[in-house]
């Protein structure tokens, strides 16, 4: 793939009226774990409450007038991004999901403006429509990671990293389709090329973690997770997220359902932060001791703070959450 340190000047640029530079603050509580400085990135200040809105600002601003408008068929924060991002720029959004997802995201995107089209009964007959629009009806499809544009848009977050902090030894970066983690590692190690970049994911269905292992993309089964924003695959295809993994990070990290529900319970009553179980990956993996020696000081990307407000309030009052075929225990902070 042929990404260059300009590309994400660009869209830098491109984005700098609609995404935050978001701040990277102290977590006082964290830093004695670490025995270093630990910075949190909060990307949960971004107006869509997740990074994911600077991938798709730059996907949708770079796009030719002649196009009809814009479609993905993410129900998560990839289609908040885009139908945001599309709202800024006056054009069509439609988000194509499954009878099967939830109401509550159906409405959260719909109030950003896009259209929402539920088709069929998963996601893949979501997907063909989307494909459909783009084939026969002029839209832009935009792909959640495996996309150059997208992929430099959330490469800024590297370039305001070593901004604010030049003496940054670690980046923590949750990992699901690599977008992020390919981005930032790319942007922070043609400035700094002997930074480590560690990418975290859950152990149930870390799809880019078994693609690396095993040399090319893979499948693996889908599960239930308090990361739901780390689900899904890499895509057998993949054409670009998987080589900048591959080959930029130092690192991947696996954590349990139990570490992300201590690490979420932490972020909220030691740095009073709300974060989806994706975000708290990186302390999770500090708190479970897999982080190993890395040099610090370490920023944490706490990616998005879009979670089921539900399942949070029992997590931060320790009681039992179930998700799928799985349980897990309640544990109460601090005892
Ligand atoms: C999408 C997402 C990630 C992972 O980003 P990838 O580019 O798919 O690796 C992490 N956290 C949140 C909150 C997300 O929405």
């Amino acid at each position: 793939m042929s990404l260059s340190l300009a590309d994400i000047l660009a869209a830098r640029r491109r984005i700098s009226g609609v995404a935050a530079k978001t701040p990277l603050v102290p977590s006082p509580f964290l830093e004695k774990t670490a025995e270093t400085e630990f910075l949190l990135k909060l990307e949960i200040v971004q107006p869509i409450g997740a990074f994911k809105l600077r991938g798709a600002a730059n996907a949708v601003f770079a796009l030719g007038r002649d196009v009809k408008g814009v479609t993905c068929c993410s129900t998560g924060n990839h289609g908040r991004g885009i139908a945001y991002a599309a709202r800024a720029r006056g054009l069509q959004a439609v988000v194509c999901m499954s009878r099967l997802v939830p109401q509550a995201k159906v409405d959260g995107i719909r109030a950003l403006g896009a259209e929402v089209r539920i088709v069929g009964e998963s996601q893949d007959e979501a997907q063909a429509e989307s494909r459909r629009l783009a084939k026969e009806e002029g839209f832009a499809e935009i792909s959640p990671f495996d996309d150059p544009l997208v992929i430099a848009g959330q490469g800024t977050i590297g370039l305001e990293l070593l901004e604010q902090r030049p003496d940054l030894g670690t980046v923590l970066i949750p990992l699901s389709g690599g977008g992020l983690a390919g981005g930032i590692a790319f942007a922070t190690k043609r400035i700094k090329p002997d930074i480590r970049v560690v990418g975290i994911t859950m152990d149930r269905g870390a799809a880019m973690y078994e693609s690396i292992r095993a040399g090319r993309p893979v499948e693996v089964r889908e599960v239930e997770s308090l990361a739901d924003s780390l689900g899904g695959g890499i895509g057998l295809h993949n054409q670009h997220s998987f080589a900048l993994c591959r080959d930029y990070l130092d690192d991947i990290v696996l954590v349990t359902e139990e570490e992300i529900y201590r690490a979420m319970q932490v972020h909220y009553f030691e740095d009073r932060i709300v974060c989806e179980g994706a975000s708290a990956v990186g302390a999770a993996a500090l708190l479970a001791g897999k982080l190993g020696k890395v040099p610090g000081p370490i920023a944490s990307i706490v990616t998005g703070r879009n979670l089921d407000m539900g399942v949070f309030t029992d997590i931060i009052s320790g009681r039992d959450v179930r998700l799928g075929d799985i349980t897990i225990k309640g544990m109460p902070y601090g005892a």
